[in-house]
């Protein structure tokens, strides 16, 4: 199964693609956390990478492009992998096609995922997460066990830089101006399926396994 997770920041697709990850066995490619991975690291990628996501803009296509490619090469990613975050401009999802006709794959499903504006500006504003296994958390819906720590690690929650109020704003604008055209992309290759996001993480996961079909027992 070869899936896209498409969709405003904040809506749910990082909590919903671990998810589907596990429960139909392909690996998550999430383009946003391999960034931060490459930033953590210090790596050049990294260090050009920075500066992008602290203003809530874009990284350029060719980084994401050649992170992506790199990724989708390996062997795990043979049998169908799902992209969060990722094609977020016109020019990566011409990229993805050329690339995945090149290896003659396809896409199977491109899902989108949609939520009003208040919901999705209180997710980000109480999104925080384990700086070490990388738990998300909520400080009002999923909140941890003990205030301010990770449930599995104990380490102290952390607020992502990109989550800070004035980040948010210009996140939004960005996706409606170079990510929201690819809604209509997605559609006319009639492999787009809309996915309602609000409500709780186990109302959204039965609405997915419904939009994708369970999974295929080999
Ligand atoms: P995310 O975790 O998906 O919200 O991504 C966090 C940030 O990483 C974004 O605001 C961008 O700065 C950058 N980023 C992630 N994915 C992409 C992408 N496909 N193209 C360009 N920048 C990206």
């Amino acid at each position: 199964m070869r899936v896209i997770f498409l969709g405003p920041p904040g809506v749910g697709k990082g909590t919903q693609a671990d998810f589907v990850a596990e429960k139909y066995g392909i690996p998550k490619l999430s383009t946003g956390d391999l960034l931060r991975e490459s930033v953590a690291n210090g790596t050049s990628l990294g260090t050009e990478a920075k500066g992008y996501m602290n203003r809530g803009e874009l990284v350029p296509d060719a980084v994401v492009i050649g992170l992506v490619e790199e990724k989708l090469g390996s062997p795990d990613c043979q049998k169908g992998f799902l992209l969060d975050g990722f094609p977020r401009t016109v020019t990566q999802a011409d990229q993805l096609s050329t690339y995945l006709t090149s290896r003659g794959e396809a896409l199977d499903q491109v899902v989108y995922f949609s939520l009003s504006k208040d919901e999705i500006v209180r997710r980000i504003s109480g999104r925080r997460s384990c700086p070490d296994c990388k738990a998300v958390y909520h400080l009002e819906s999923v909140p941890p066990k003990r205030e301010g720590l990770c449930d599995s690690c104990e380490k102290a929650l952390i607020q992502r830089s990109d989550d800070k109020p004035e980040t948010i704003e210009s996140r939004l604008a960005v996706y409606q101006e170079q990510t929201a055209p690819l809604i209509e992309y997605y559609k006319a290759q009639n492999i787009l399926g809309e996915l309602n996001g609000a409500g709780s993480v186990s109302t959204v996961q039965d609405r997915l396994v419904a939009l994708l079909g369970q999974p295929r027992v080999e």
